[in-house]
């Protein structure tokens, strides 16, 4: 009912009195729902029919998630999904925290009245719902049980659909893989914990994703590593980001998930275990020389392959050394007289490093590749500042 409308009913009786009793029956006809005994009368409304400012009719929910936001400093939160599958964020003040949780637990299912509906938020939405629940301390949470709600829910993003959120955080995004490998575990400058990992999706193309510390610390690497092939990983509420490749990096709202019991990871298992069938997982990146070169490179920017093939011929016309920086081996740069590196100005330069172009071949077919200090400094052994000085 809209406020005018209230206003006009209330002013119409003549007397002050008779305003009173007007009113007063006026308020109690609007907040009947909400009354104690009244609340099951209401009927139950779905998540997908919540609209922002809306009457609160009872939700009836399982509360799958909570969370601790960074950006809204004030709030605790929480994700409800209901038996259509459907979800929504909630959140109370954090301060109220200890009494939510005194009224509901992770898990379980109840029916939820006298709460507000607001609008989504302007970023970090983890759902894509117009509206998100407002917890107050009055807020009804009645227990129900032989209700038939997901324990879980996901929205996942394929991986060609990344791109267009890259750096776009309105809806965050959930992502599902096979867990690869563990690519690094360091801490920042800041000191904060950072930990990442490889996920292939169900047409082999592989993205990482970073953890920062809360998400992180959380994370059973041992378990990970050990669960039996296919290891099936899903991730929620990421932001898209680049650095030299596209990552999902987490947020306070992720949540990280192990073969979770839902048909989209028994379907990718199935995937996986045909693609992988008879390949040796520790070197099914050792491939002829064919396979690497009909490979997309775009889908494979953090996967390193190997073969076993010989060098046939050298390319005269390069240079088989270059000057390199003595600390870091990146190629020099000159600057006047002096060769100098970005990132080591100090250094005494410079240092020679092999760079060796040459053509290799297998049965299958040959390509033209750069090998650099390293490893060829391993099959020769003789360094390559003794080769060019001496
Ligand atoms: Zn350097």
């Amino acid at each position: 009912m809209c406020l005018h409308l209230l206003l006009a009913i209330i002013r119409s009786p003549s007397s002050p009195e008779a305003f009173m009793v007007r009113y007063w029956e006026v308020v109690s006809q609007l907040f009947s729902g909400y009354s104690k005994g009244n609340i099951h009368s209401m009927a139950v409304r779905n998540i997908s029919d919540v609209n922002p400012n809306d009457n609160a009719a009872p939700l009836e929910v399982r509360v799958i998630r909570t969370w601790q936001p960074f950006l809204f400093q004030n709030e605790h939160c929480y994700l409800f999904v209901d038996s259509r599958g459907d979800a929504i964020e909630a959140y109370g003040n954090r301060r109220d925290k200890a009494l939510f949780e005194s009224k509901f637990s992770v898990g379980l299912c109840y029916r939820i009245s006298k709460y507000l509906s607001k609008k989504a938020r302007n970023s970090h939405n983890v759902v894509p719902s117009n509206a998100t629940i407002h917890l107050g301390r009055s807020t009804i949470f009645e227990p129900i049980v032989g209700v038939d709600i997901p324990h879980q829910y996901f929205n996942f993003m394929p991986y060609e659909s990344l791109r267009a959120r890259e750096n776009m955080h309105f809806l965050l995004t959930d992502y599902i893989g096979r867990f690869d490998r563990f690519t690094s575990d360091t801490r920042t400058t800041s000191g904060k914990r950072l930990m990442k990992f490889l996920l292939e999706d169900a047409n082999e193309r592989f993205i990482e994703v970073a953890l920062w510390e809360e998400i992180a610390d959380a994370v059973d690497k041992e378990a990970l590593v050990n669960t039996p092939f296919p290891c099936i990983v899903a991730v929620t509420s990421m932001k898209v980001l680049r650095f030299k490749n596209l990552q999902l990096a987490s947020t306070a709202a992720t949540h990280l998930y192990g073969n979770p019991t839902i048909q989209d990871v028994s379907d990718l298992a199935n995937r996986f275990r045909e693609r992988y069938a008879g390949i040796n997982m520790d070197d099914r990146y050792t491939l002829p020389i064919a396979n690497i070169l009909a490979k997309n490179p775009v889908d494979y920017m953090e996967v390193k392959f190997s073969c076993i093939a010989s060098i046939v011929s050298y390319n005269p016309r390069r240079s088989w050394f270059y000057k390199g920086c003595t600390v870091c081996k990146k190629k020099l740069g000159s600057r006047e007289d002096a060769l100098i590196c970005d990132d080591h100005h100090d250094a005494p330069q410079p240092k020679y490093l092999y760079c060796i172009n040459c053509t290799i071949a297998d049965s299958t077919g040959n390509a033209t590749v750069t090998i650099f200090d390293i490893p060829f400094q391993s099959v020769i052994k003789i360094p390559c500042n003794e080769l060019v000085i001496q």
